[in-house]
């Protein structure tokens, strides 16, 4: 087991966002999320990337890493939880004023301090990998979404986290854009990455998920293999969700 995730609650002010989560994932397995909006799918992912603190719940890692959020976290164990995982946005969020290949390596550079020769190297590879090669050297103006979406996922490979985290990662796509970015995400999950992904694509949730997770209300109402939470949903709310956007 990578991560097993207990009790995880989240509340902004009073608004309680999430409930009693429990999860396990599975080291080289992939992760689906679905659910309705605003049923707490994207606070979840940033709770895992300590863009949020949870309010409550403990992760513990299977190098022995654990975080009781009952109690105050200090800013290094948070970091250390931030760098176990690499985040693709729905909205990209590249740097504007920085070509694709200083967008990946930024983060190995500054914040790995790792050697500039060796991340630039690196770097080229996974632009290639995601099939930017004779792009590296554009702004991000100068790419299309998919594309920029592709940069994003080679910025999160560099900094080689443990577990890829992607937030809708292709809603923000025009359709024809769709299948080259789900294409790449395949590949990834098909070399035994660890991914936890937040989607609304049902076919490709169930050619990759080895999990699915069905979110209502800010609680897991559902979880299990996807011939059983997609094809075959015990309960009502998912199966209302699934015909709403099938
Ligand atoms: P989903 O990704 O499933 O659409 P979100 O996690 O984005 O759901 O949001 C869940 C709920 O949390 C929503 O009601 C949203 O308004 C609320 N929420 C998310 N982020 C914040 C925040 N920073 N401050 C206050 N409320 C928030």
């Amino acid at each position: 087991m990578l991560l097993s995730i207990k009790r995880l609650a989240k509340s902004f002010d009073d608004l309680e966002v999430l409930k009693d989560i429990n999860m396990d994932i599975e080291k080289g397995t992939v992760v689906t999320i679905m659910g309705p909006s605003g049923s707490g799918k994207t606070t979840l992912l940033r709770c895992l990337n300590a863009l949020e603190e949870p309010t409550n719940g403990v992760f513990s890692f299977d190098d022995g890493f654990t975080l009781d959020f009952q109690h105050k976290i200090n800013k290094n164990d948070l970091l250390t939880l931030r760098r176990k995982s690499g985040m693709v946005f729905q909205s990209y969020n590249l740097f504007p004023h920085k070509t694709a290949i200083e967008n990946v390596t930024e983060g190995p550079i500054i914040v790995q301090r790792r050697s500039k020769e060796e991340v630039y190297e690196q770097a080229n590879n996974l632009l290639k990998k995601v099939g930017l090669e004779d792009k590296k050297d554009l702004y991000p103006h100068q790419l299309s979404g998919g594309q920029q979406q592709r940069v994003g996922i080679a910025r999160a490979l560099a900094i080689e986290p443990d577990l890829l985290l992607f937030d809708e990662p292709t809603s923000a796509l025009d359709p024809e854009l769709v299948g080259d970015v789900l294409s790449v995400i395949k590949d990834l999950a098909n070399e035994g990455w660890t991914i936890v992904i937040v989607t609304h694509e049902v076919q490709f949730a169930q050619q990759v998920s080895d999990q699915v997770i069905f979110m209502d209300g800010g609680y897991i109402v559902e979880q299990g293999p996807p011939e059983k939470v997609l094809q075959n949903p015990s309960e009502n709310r998912t199966q209302q969700f699934l015909q709403r956007i099938l």
